[in-house]
C-alpha cells in the first residue's frame, strides 16, 4: 500500500506535524514495521475543511475557518479535541489527531484519534459570537461527529461551556438530547465528576508512579510553563503533594518563589477569575521573573503544559530539569528532544503524560450512553487504574527495547503495535 499523493505531500522541517511523522517512523524503525503498515498508519481517513459564516454582535458577517481531521478507526471512534487559536493549521490539526490515536492506544482506551480547530482569538469574541461560531462549525461538522463516529472534547481555548453548546446544537439537529456527542460538558448536562481536572491529575499519578521507587515528590523543585487547564490543576496537585513548586507561568507573567509558591491560593485567586500577577502583587508570595527562565529554571522536574515546540534547539541546552514531563500535545521539536537524549534527561511524552483528559473523557462518554453518574472518587480512582498501568507498560517496554529507548519512544511502539493488532484483527474492507 502507499499513502495517497495528496497526503503524502512533502511537510515544513520544523513544525509539530514533521516531528509527529519523525517520531512516528523511528518507533517503527525499532520494531522493524512492515511498510504496509507505515503507510496506513500515515494517512488520514478524513481530513474536513470548512469556512463558514458568523453573525457578530455589530450585525456583520465574518469568516472563519476551521478543520476536523480523523486519523484512524481500527481501536473505536475517533477522539479528540477542538481548539479555538489564532495560529491554527491543517497540519497541526493532522498531527494533533494521529498524536490521539497513539494516546488512546497507550492508555488503553477504545479509540482512534482525532482533532479539530478554528482559526480565531477566542478572547477577541463576546460569549454570544462564540455561542454563533460554535454552533455553526458544529454543524458544519454533524456528518462527521456523533457518539458511535466522532467524539470532540475541550482542548486550548474551549470548554465546558463550548461543549455545552456543541452538544444542544447537534442533540437539536437530531430532536432528542445526545450527551454522548461531546466530553468535557458541565457535570449538570451529562459530564463527568473530574473531568475538568483529569488532564492535570493524569501527571499527578504519572509522575508518582515514575518516582514510586525514588521516594516520590516530596521535597522536588518543580517549574510549570502554562496556568491553563492542565497547568494550573497539575501544578496545584503537585504543590499538595509535598513538591516545592517554584516557578508558575500564564501567557502574560511568570512567577519565581525559592521557597515554594503557594499554588492553592494562586489556582484559588485565578479560579475567582483573577490573574497571576494581581495575585503575586497582593501576597507578595513570588516575584515576577523572565518567561523564557520558567522553561531553563534551576529546578528537579520541569512541566511544559502551555503549548506547542516550546523546548527548541535554542534552550534545550540551558534546560537544567532532569526530568521533563509533558502537559501541553507536542512542547518538545525534534531537535530538543536529540539533545535531551544525548545529555541523559528523562522525558515522559505527551501521549502518556496528558492522557488523563481524554481518559476520563472516555469515563463520561461511558456515563452518558448508561445515563449514571460515577462519583469523584471512583472516577479519579480508575483514572489512576489506567494511567499507571499505562505508565509501567511504557517503563517495561523502553527497558525491553535497550539503553537507546526512550519513553517517547517506548510509548509511540505501544500505540502502533495496538492498532496494528486491531487492524489486523479486522482485515481490510473489502
Ligand atoms: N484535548 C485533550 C487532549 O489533547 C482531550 C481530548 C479528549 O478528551 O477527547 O488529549
Amino acid at each position: 500500500m502507499t499513502s495517497p499523493a495528496s497526503l503524502a505531500r512533502p511537510v515544513a522541517d520544523e513544525g509539530i506535524l514533521a516531528t509527529t511523522l519523525s517520531q512516528f517512523h523511528s518507533a517503527a524503525d525499532a520494531i522493524g514495521l512492515e511498510d504496509r503498515y507505515r503507510a496506513y498508519l500515515t494517512s488520514w481517513k478524513t481530513v474536513f475543511q470548512t469556512q463558514f459564516p458568523v453573525e457578530m454582535d455589530d450585525g456583520s458577517i465574518k469568516i472563519f475557518e476551521g478543520y476536523r481531521v480523523l486519523h484512524d478507526t481500527a481501536r473505536g471512534p475517533t477522539k479528540g479535541g477542538i481548539r479555538y487559536s489564532a495560529n491554527v493549521t491543517l497540519d497541526d490539526v493532522r498531527a494533533l489527531s494521529m498524536l490521539m490515536t497513539w494516546k488512546c492506544a497507550v492508555v488503553n482506551i477504545p479509540f482512534g484519534g482525532a482533532k479539530g480547530g478554528v482559526i480565531v482569538d477566542p478572547s477577541t469574541l463576546s460569549a454570544r459570537e462564540l455561542q454563533n461560531l460554535t454552533r455553526r462549525f458544529t454543524t458544519e461538522l454533524e456528518p462527521i461527529i456523533g457518539p458511535d463516529k466522532d467524539i470532540p472534547a475541550p482542548d486550548m481555548g474551549t470548554n465546558a461551556q463550548t461543549m455545552a453548546w456543541m452538544m444542544d446544537t447537534y442533540s437539536m439537529a437530531h430532536g432528542y438530547t445526545i450527551p454522548g456527542v461531546v466530553t468535557g460538558k458541565p457535570v449538570a448536562i451529562g459530564g463527568s465528576e473530574g473531568r475538568a481536572e483529569a488532564t492535570g491529575r493524569g501527571i499527578l499519578y504519572v509522575l508518582q508512579e515514575h518516582l514510586r521507587a525514588d521516594g516520590g515528590l516530596a521535597g522536588r523543585t518543580v517549574s510549570v510553563q502554562g496556568f491553563g487547564n492542565v497547568g494550573s490543576v497539575a501544578a496545584r496537585l503537585i504543590h499538595e503533594d509535598g513538591a516545592k513548586v517554584t516557578y508558575i507561568s500564564d501567557v502574560h507573567t511568570a512567577l519565581h518563589n525559592p521557597d515554594g509558591i503557594n499554588v492553592s491560593a494562586a489556582y484559588a485567586h485565578v479560579g475567582r477569575g483573577g490573574t497571576l500577577r494581581e495575585w503575586a502583587a497582593e501576597t507578595h508570595g513570588a516575584t515576577e521573573v523572565d518567561p523564557a527562565e520558567v522553561l531553563t529554571a534551576d529546578v528537579d522536574i520541569l512541566v511544559p503544559a502551555a503549548v506547542e515546540s516550546v523546548l527548541t534547539a535554542d534552550n534545550a541546552r540551558q534546560v537544567r530539569a532532569r526530568l521533563i514531563i509533558e502537559g501541553a500535545n507536542g512542547p518538545t521539536t525534534e531537535e530538543a528532544d536529540a539533545i535531551f537524549e544525548e545529555r541523559g534527561l528523562t522525558v515522559i511524552p505527551d501521549i502518556l503524560a496528558n492522557a488523563g483528559g481524554v481518559t476520563v473523557s472516555y469515563f463520561e462518554w461511558v456515563q452518558a450512553r448508561q445515563y449514571l453518574q460515577w462519583t469523584e472518587a471512583r472516577v479519579n480512582e480508575e483514572l489512576q487504574r489506567l494511567i499507571s498501568t499505562a505508565y509501567r507498560a511504557v517503563a517495561a517496554r523502553a527497558v525491553q527495547m535497550g539503553p537507546t529507548c526512550t519513553q517517547r519512544e517506548a510509548a509511540n511502539i505501544i500505540g502502533i503495535e495496538r492498532v496494528v493488532e486491531a487492524l489486523e484483527l479486522r482485515g481490510y474492507y473489502p
